[in-house]
């Protein structure tokens, strides 16, 4: 089985949710039998929208019996006939969720969506099935109890100590009494983050700019006007509507001329959910975190932080906090050099005026223009698709690890647009199959992610099935497909955590490949970011579409130098929003209910992050990471930890020769093929030879006491 990565288990649902109608499940179904496919590829040529929900209840309701079975079992616990008999549940439910999850994420319909909605609590209940049931938990803690005399070898014992922590975080270990106060608490948790969502997403809306007259809009581009126009009929509104997005900066601002347009969709979004009306969320959130440190009491906590971090390579709020202060310094340090210099440009322009955070984006991105001069349309030639694929990102991968790649058009995809590649090892063998799903559209969900349709696993004899998914311009037919350097850096970036699956090598699936700690799962991804600007790399693939030529060094030069452009503000803008999400989850059980806008002012003043022209990236109030969910609760510097380990490491390449087999070939064995089954600040440092520390991190941004200016 593999354990869903979601960090909090909900307590919600039925322990024992109503039989499934397994009548319609059978034979013709794709997902009844593994595929037979090479490597147990999805057959997606065979698979209709109505297999799956038929698929995910039968799977369900197999994995139900196998658990029951386990649990129930006569004989006295074992490694064997409860912690692997546990790993070896669920593969239908696997096979078909890793399907659906690929499907429903990068070109679904309403049909997928609503089986998604209607499968989503029933399988949140059907986790807690597993997870909060009292006869496997006492299996399992009879287990944890003589593991050190089992004679396990460190992988078996690291499952043991998930499985056991898997549990008792979940409140399995906990008195009927607590178990009911848990549930209860979980419960009310989950109305109010629904109610924070509901609120937040309503006063998101109403938060939009509004204008009849087009002169507020001067700077816009005839395209951006047209879509605030449209955006002003789909309200049935005449004129101009801006809509606001999640962040506190508004992307706009950046061409809004008009400074008091710029102040005003800046007000709207700062005090989107702070207006004292309906979609208020302020006393939404101080319930939440209330709740969240009774919660950690209840399981043994002295606060929520220290619940959630206990599975994280910071292990502890302390640890995370240490890291987070000593970046404020460097990069408040570095933002009041940038804020000097956009100073300069308002005050050389007769501005008359003190920057505020409304002009921050507007001036730096003359200053942008000024220093770096790189455009868009200058460089994309160099960057064809296909070419950055094969020459870049599958070169790299060859030049650091041996690896070869060929396209396969043999196995069936779900949407003409997917290409399939199999992947060789250095010495000629499978290593695994990888799909990419490069292209925009209306059926995708934003951004970019990676995942796999079949996760390794010695012990279920699973080689590893992994895809990358973006949301590129797709071009005109018979056009090439002409990229950006950032879309460049995204196919680096996914395809680290391809890697990450493609190379694992463990012996059971929940200690797999990326099912690693929030804040390490995007370390080899941002990792692999670094090789785009290799040199050997870039001279590789940096190649003109028509003519082969390499890209002029001038124009390489700029990209480079771009890499450090606006880093202050970036950096301070989210250990920020980071150092506020772990403040509110530092709250003892017990502190009185807190005034959202005083507690942010001096969880802000306290970590000296209260400065005016960078407010946070997120204000509490409408802080949807870890208010809308549990997923980033006390877990937002992940964002940050992971980047500090990807430089770090990065550093050690550089140290060491650089780009070479022997450097690829060591990490791959360390960490790359490791997934979670060592103790990941263990593996790191015994890897590294050190901890991780933020020295490359503040000189690959620019950061560092002493960087220049350029
Ligand atoms: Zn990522």
């Amino acid at each position: 089985m593999s354990i869903l990565i979601s960090p909090e288990a909900t307590v919600l649902g039925s322990a024992n949710p109503a039989q499934a109608p397994a009548a319609e499940f059978g034979p013709s179904n794709p997902f009844y039998a593994p595929s037979t496919l090479p490597f147990q590829a999805p057959p997606f040529d065979k698979i209709k929208d109505e297999d799956y929900q038929p698929a995910i209840e039968a799977g369900m309701a197999q994995q139900r019996g196998e658990i029951e079975k386990i649990a129930n079992n006569s004989e006295a616990p074992t490694f064997e006939n409860t912690i692997v008999a546990m790993e070896k549940t669920g593969q239908l439910l696997d096979r078909v969720m890793a399907a659906f999850d690929g499907v429903t994420g990068a070109d679904t319909n309403p049909y997928l969506q609503n089986v998604k909605s209607i499968e989503a609590p029933k399988l949140a209940a059907h986790e807690d099935f597993i997870f909060l049931n009292t006869k496997l938990f006492a299996r399992v803690d009879a287990i944890y109890k003589q593991r050190t005399s089992l004679k396990l070898d460190p992988e078996s014992l690291r499952l043991v100590e998930r499985y056991y922590d898997r549990f008792v975080h979940a409140g399995a270990s906990l008195s009927e009494p607590d178990k009911a106060e848990l549930r209860k608490i979980n419960e009310e948790l989950s109305s109010l983050s629904d109610s924070f969502i509901n609120k937040l997403l309503a006063a998101t809306k109403e938060g939009a700019y509004v204008t009849k007259d087009k002169a507020p809009l001067t700077g816009f581009s005839d395209s951006r006007l047209a879509a605030a126009a449209q955006a002003a009929k789909n309200r049935k509104l005449d004129g101009f509507v801006i809509l606001l997005q999640n962040t506190t900066q508004q992307p706009d601002l950046v061409s809004l001329s008009d400074r008091g347009t710029r102040q005003t969709i800046f007000e709207n979004s700062w005090n989107r959910a702070e207006k004292g009306d309906a979609n208020d969320t302020r006393d939404v959130i101080s319930h939440i975190a209330e709740l969240r440190a009774q919660k950690a009491k209840l399981l043994g906590y002295p606060n929520y932080a220290a619940w959630k971090l206990e599975d994280q390579m910071a292990k502890t709020p302390e640890g995370a906090l240490r890291f987070m202060d000593a970046l404020v310094p460097p990069a408040t340090a570095k933002a009041a050099r940038e804020a000097q210099d956009i100073q300069a440009v308002i005050d050389a322009q007769h501005g008359g005026f003190q920057l505020q955070p409304w002009d921050w984006n507007f001036y730096a991105e003359q200053v942008r223009k000024a220093r770096y001069d790189l455009d868009d349309s200058q460089v994309k030639p160099y960057f064809e698709l296909w070419s950055v694929l094969e020459n870049g990102v599958f070169y790299a991968a060859n030049q650091l690890y041996g690896l070869t790649f060929k396209q396969r058009h043999d196995l069936p995809v779900y949407h003409p647009d997917v290409r399939v590649f199999e992947v060789f090892d250095a010495n000629g063998k499978h290593l695994a199959i990888f799909y990419c799903d490069y292209f925009k559209r209306d059926n995708k969900n934003g951004g970019a992610w990676m995942s796999a349709f079949v996760e390794q696993s010695r012990l279920l004899g699973n080689l590893p099935v992994v895809y990358n998914v973006a949301n590129f311009q797709k071009p005109a037919e018979g056009e090439p497909a002409l990229i950006s350097f950032t879309d460049v850096t995204t196919m680096f970036h996914e395809f680290g955590h391809a890697l990450h699956g493609m190379f694992s090598d463990a012996e059971y699936p929940t200690l797999a490949g990326t099912s690693t700690a929030r804040d390490f799962v995007e370390f080899p991804s941002q990792f692999n970011e670094h090789w785009a600007l290799y040199p050997s790399i870039f001279s590789h693939y940096a190649r003109h579409y028509k003519t082969g030529a390499p890209m002029p060094e001038e124009l390489a030069a700029k990209i480079r130098k771009a890499e450090t452009f606006n880093k202050g503000y970036d950096m301070t803008e989210l250990v920020a929003a980071a150092e506020l999400d772990m403040q509110w989850h530092l709250l003892s059980p017990g502190a009185p209910l807190q005034n959202p806008d005083e507690f942010e002012k001096e969880a802000l003043e306290k970590t000296h992050l209260e400065i005016s022209y960078v407010p946070p990236r997120y204000r509490s109030s409408y802080f949807s990471h870890i208010w809308g969910g549990n997923g980033y609760s006390a877990g937002y510097y992940a964002y940050l930890w992971t980047q500090m380990l990807a430089d770090d490491a990065y550093q050690w390449f550089v140290e060491n020769g650089g780009l070479t087999r022997a450097n690829g070939d060591r990490f791959r064995r360390m960490i790359l093929s490791r997934g979670n089954t060592q103790d990941l600040a263990k593996m790191y440092e015994s890897w590294r030879g050190a901890p991780p520390n933020t020295k490359a991190m503040l000189k690959y941004r620019g950061l560092e006491e002493s960087a220049p200016d350029k």
